[in-house]
Order: structure tokens, then sequence, then C-alpha cells
């Protein structure tokens, strides 16, 4: 019996019945033998080793190919060492489970004293051992009390408990390295040594047995791994920069904002921070107002009734939330919530609200496109431990705006948008962006023309404006495709921020429909889009790229006018007061403290600009200019320093107009 066996490249041959992929690729050439570390069988990334018995469409996995499948292999095949490692050190540990995750992967381990990244050097020496050894990986297939009473038998009670929750009729796989064995879907590559050196462990955490507090608690240690030393090496780096640039700790330093508990995952933001937080609105207002848009406020708590209209009720429920209509006046009036009273909603988005403006009289194919923006304060119902600092939060504000427009004004809107979009990233400094289409999913609302329709409208709009785009395949929302927009900051992490979002849905829903050109009344198209996404993100992600050094026409403030001596004290508040009617946020520093003192603190402060006004400067109308980041200073006249802040303290799309 002969199966058989297509290439890639379309070419087919036949093979015996149970040939593997190993003996496959081996008869094909020894150096493609050598490299390859797993197989794509029929599409499903699976074990070389194994036999294949039907027709199939085989694809080789080799270990340079950079690809996410032997990324995701290596990380797999390394959590396996690590238990291994920590087992053989500590054999009273039991296991857990050991996923891969997002730039790595962890393990969880049941251990009377929790792991601490003491223990890292340790561990790793013994996880590059084990690598060494080179065991093979062996899969075996065994029935359910088999492996019952092999967990039981070692005192595996988290292992006994997860083969407990496979069905009973279910065979499970057991794959083998070395004498170390483990309950696993796989797949795996050939041996322990194709993982390489590449591997590091990274932090540990408490985490619950299946996330769930009244279980015990596991001590869980992350690590990553990669091909290469060098993308390693890289990916720490980076981290490292990141950990440098936290938001959260920078934000501090500058005294931009913080949280508390009574407000978890809503900003406090101080006045620094709120300077920062208004120049960004500030500036995207005047681009909306120059680009045609209107700008409107809509409600933030609305009916229940409301929201079970737009959809949101069903769907949505449980990230918002929700209070009662009324509450009673008097205590002897009961309980606050009765039951009774009708429920209200704080807004988790604007779309809806949007519409009942756009529903107000009568609209006609000549007012579309309507550009509709709200800086719309939403509050969305994230679990607390999902929070982190500014990225994160639970009251947000989106540079929102959805356009109402007709069928064929789908592609020009969108081409205007990317247009405005890229132009507001580089004013931000952001110059790397990504755009992905994402298409058609497989479950999917409306009709295949419909949705073959939208995608080459955006699709053209893209090509119209010159800019390069990724298809991301099925990843569209269910009742239209969408467009994402990623940047890379300075350490070259990506961030997804703007979005466009074709909906067809939602104005059906509530009824937005205008008066075409023959009379007829039509539902408008609605995009739904953003650029900065929500303000309190982008300006997070802006304090780590930037590392708190924002340009001058952001920073909260632009120049600190210190002083050497007391005599200058009078000098200085009057150049601070004209720094100010300029238009610029200066402030003063007469403290009697060193000079060093004051430097070193404003630059803690990120404070871009010191003008050091000592007798002699004072005496000659100069200052000494130091600037955040450099060293040195230079001695001129005032009035040079302030025309030179004030043109590049001017926002840069009024430089443009200037210019
Ligand atoms: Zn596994
Ligand atoms: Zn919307």
């Amino acid at each position: 019996m002969t199966i058989k066996v297509t290439f890639p490249d379309g070419a087919a041959r036949d093979y015996a019945r149970g040939t593997t992929g190993t003996t496959i690729v081996e008869g094909i050439s020894k150096s493609l033998a050598k490299k390859t570390v797993a197989m794509r069988w029929n599409g499903v990334l699976s074990d070389l080793s194994d036999a294949l018995d039907a027709d199939g469409k085989i694809e080789f996995v080799t270990r340079d190919s950079g690809s996410a499948d032997v990324l995701e292999l290596i990380r797999h095949d390394t959590a396996h060492v690590l238990a291994e490692a920590v087992q053989e050190l500590w054999p009273t540990t039991q296991v857990t489970i050991g996923p891969v995750i997002e730039n790595g992967f962890y393990y969880d381990f049941k251990r009377d004293e929790p792991f601490s990244e003491d223990d890292f050097p340790v561990i790793e020496k013994k996880m590059a051992e084990i690598i060494d050894r080179g065991a093979a990986f062996t899969k075996e297939v065994w029935t359910r009390d088999q492996a019952k009473a092999f967990f039981n038998a070692r005192g595996e009670n988290f292992k006994v408990e997860l083969v407990d929750a496979i069905p009973a009729d279910q065979s499970l796989k057991m794959y083998k390295q070395g004498q170390w064995i483990d309950l696993c879907r796989g797949p795996h590559m050939r041996t322990v040594k194709d993982i390489g050196n590449a591997f590091k462990l990274t932090k540990v955490a408490g985490a619950y047995w299946r996330g769930d507090s009244n279980n015990p608690v596991l001590s869980r240690i992350y690590g990553t791994a990669f091909a290469t030393k060098e993308e390693l090496d890289a990916y720490l780096h980076m981290m490292a920069e990141a950990e440098k640039r936290d938001h959260r700790k920078i934000g501090q330093e500058m005294d931009l904002y913080h949280f508390q508990p009574e407000a978890q995952g809503s900003v406090f933001w101080h006045p620094k921070g709120y300077v920062l937080y208004n120049q960004m609105e500030t500036y995207i207002r005047r681009r909306l107002n120059s680009s045609g848009y209107v700008e409107v406020k809509t409600p933030q708590l609305m009916s229940s009734k409301f929201w079970e209209a737009s959809g949101h009720w069903g769907k949505y429920r449980e990230n918002m939330f929700v209070v009662p209509d009324e509450v009673p006046g008097t205590e002897e009036e009961g309980p606050v919530l009765s039951g009774k009273s009708d429920l209200m909603a704080l807004k988790p988005m604007n779309c809806p609200a949007h519409i009942q403006i756009f529903n107000q009289g009568i609209k006609s194919y000549r007012d579309l496109p309507l550009r509709m923006a709200e800086f719309g304060c939403c509050h969305r119902n994230e679990a607390h431990g999902a929070l982190h600092g500014l990225m994160r939060v639970r009251q947000m504000t989106q540079d929102d705006a959805h356009i109402f427009c007709r069928e064929d004004q789908i592609q020009s809107e969108t081409e205007h948008f990317v247009h405005l979009l890229y132009s507001v990233y580089a004013h931000m400094g952001f110059s790397d962006v990504v755009i992905k289409l994402a298409t058609r999913p497989e479950k999917f609302g409306g009709t295949v023309e419909r949705w073959d329709a939208a995608e080459k409208a955006l699709g053209d709009a893209l090509r119209a404006t010159g800019y390069d785009f990724e298809i991301a395949e099925g990843e569209g929302a269910f009742y239209a495709p969408k467009l994402e927009f990623h940047l890379k900051d300075a350490i070259g992490r990506s961030w997804q921020v703007g979005t466009l979002q074709l909906d067809y849905v939602l104005p059906e829903r509530l009824d937005a429909t205008y008066v075409a050109e023959d009379g007829s009344r039509k539902y408008a198209v609605m995009l739904h889009r953003a650029i900065l996404g929500s303000l309190e993100r982008f300006i997070g992600m802006m304090i780590e790229s930037y590392a708190g050094k924002m340009p001058m026409w952001l920073a909260p403030v632009q120049v600190v006018v210190a002083t050497i001596v007391s005599e200058a004290d009078e000098t200085a508040e009057k150049l601070v007061r004209q720094l100010r009617s300029a238009g610029i946020r200066a402030e003063l520093d007469v403290r009697n403290e060193k000079i060093n003192y004051k430097v070193r603190e404003h630059s803690v402060g990120k404070v871009p600009l010191m003008f050091v006004v000592g007798k002699r400067e004072a005496e000659e109308g100069t200052v000494s200019v130091r600037r955040l980041g450099t060293e040195g200073q230079k001695v001129v006249p005032f009035m040079d320093a302030l025309v030179e802040l004030m043109a590049e303290a001017t926002p840069p799309d009024l430089k443009a107009k200037a210019a």
C-alpha cells in the first residue's frame, strides 16, 4: 500500500504507508534532513517521526527558517527541559503545566519553598547539561488508566488531576526525553539538542493552580528561548531598555499622574501630566478641524434600553459598568437597588451615541460623508489583575470618530484617513508603521459579495495611498473587514494604535439612513476610526518610547529658569514672566541650592531646557543654556534663547504651516 505525499512546490511522490517524515526528508537530501526539526502535515505542525498513513501535503520545518513554528517548538521543548532540570535538582517538586506564551514560556511547579531568581543560575546550568546529553524526544500513546497509575505512583497529584480531566475514551500522548516523561500534546523537535543554547530564565511569580484562588499557589518560572544567541541578546537588551523606560516609573519621576486603589484603572492626572494630555488633545483637535471633522460630546450614562438596541447589552454587558437609574433619597425608602429601578450604563464606546446625533433630522446623500469626532471618555470593566498603568485602564479617552458615508465613499474616506494618520504619527515621531488589512473570518455575518466588495474598497484605498500593507487573513471583525495600524517605538516594540473598522450593521440596527440621489432611503455605512486609540495608552507608549524626554512641543515644563546666586532672583522672575507671556511653559527655581543639585533634579524630571542665571548673566541680559542629555552650556542673549525656544516649541503641524 502506498500513500501520495505532495511537497510545497507541487511535486508529489508515492511512499509506503507508514513512512515517517524523517525517512522522507532523509531521502531528499542529507543537508535538508540535518536542519529539519519538525514538519507540517496537511497544515498541522507535527513530529517529524510521525508515521504517515494517508495521502497528504508535507512541509518541512527547518531550524534556521526563522519561522514562528520553530520559535514555538524551541520554546516548548525548553519548557520540558526546564521541568526536567527542576525535578533533577529538587526531586520532590511536582510539575503541572508549561505552555508557550508570547515571547517565551513558563512552567508551574508545586514546591514547599517557592523558587527565586537566585535559583536561576543552577537551573540554567542543569538545563544546559540536559541539552548536552542530547536525548531524543519520543512519543508514546498511553491509556488514561496507565497515565494515572504512573503519575499516582510518583506523587504527581496535579498531573493526575489533568489526566482525570481528559475524557475516558481518549488516548493520551506522553513525551519522553531520556528518563523524563510528561503528558503533552506535542509536537516536539527531534532531540533536546535542537533547542540550542539561546535560552534564559527571566522571572518567577506565584500562580494559583488553574487560576483559581481557592487552589494551592504554585511557583511559576518564566523563560524565553530563541533560535540564535544574537536574537536572544537583542530581546534581553530590549527588555532591559523597556524596564528602564517603564512609564509607571518615569511617570512618577516626572510627576505626571498616579493611580490609587479607590479608583482602580482610572488616572489621576497631575498638573504636568495633564499638560501633556491637553497638548495631545489640542493637537488632534486641530488636525481633525482642518480635515473636515465636526466634534461632538455625548452622554456618559445611558439607559440599558439604549444599549439593548445597540446590541451591547447582550454581547458586551460584562464589560460595562451598570448603575441604577434612580437612587431613593431617604433611608426609609429602603435599599439602593430595589431591583425595580431601570438600569443605566456608563458608555463603553461612543458609536451608538453618535448615531443618535446623525439621526436628528433627515440626511441627504449630499450631507455625506459626515465625519463625527469625540474625545469620548469610555469605561470598560477590566479585571483588576489585567490593569497595567496607562496601558490598560478602566476609564479611557479615545480620539474616536465615526465617518458616516455612502458605499461609494468608503475608498476615498479610507484614503483620506490613512493620510491623516500617517501625518499624525510622523508628528509624534513615529515613521515605522505597519498596516494590516484584516479579512473575512471563518465565522462571519453578512454576504460574501459584500465582504469581497468591502475588502476590495479598503485594499484599493491602501494601494492608492502608496503605503505597503499586510493581509491578516481571517482576522476581520464579525461583520466587516478592518485596518490595523501598528507602530514601532524607539526600542523596536510594536504597538497597535490606530484602527479603521467598516460597519454596515450598527447603522442598520439603529436606523441611520439618508435620502439617496434617487429619493430612496439607504443605510449609511459607518467607519469607526481612531488614530491614537486611547489617549492614556498612547501617552504611556510615548513616555516609554521617548524615555520621558518628550519633544519640546509636548514637554510638560519646557524650560526652568534657575539662579546661581540670590542677586539674580529678580531677573529670573522677570524672565519667567516673559517666557510665559510668549506661551512657553516655564518654571522658576530660585531655591538656595547648588546649581548642580538643581540640574540633576530637573534632569530627573526630564525638563528639556534650563536657563541658568548668575550675577553676570543678570547684568548682561544673557542666560546660560543647558540642554537635557548634553554636556556643557552656552551663554546667549536671553532674547535669542527665547526666539529659538519659541520656534522649537511650536507644534509640528503649525510649524509646517508657517514654513
Ligand atoms: Zn509539552
Ligand atoms: Zn465606534
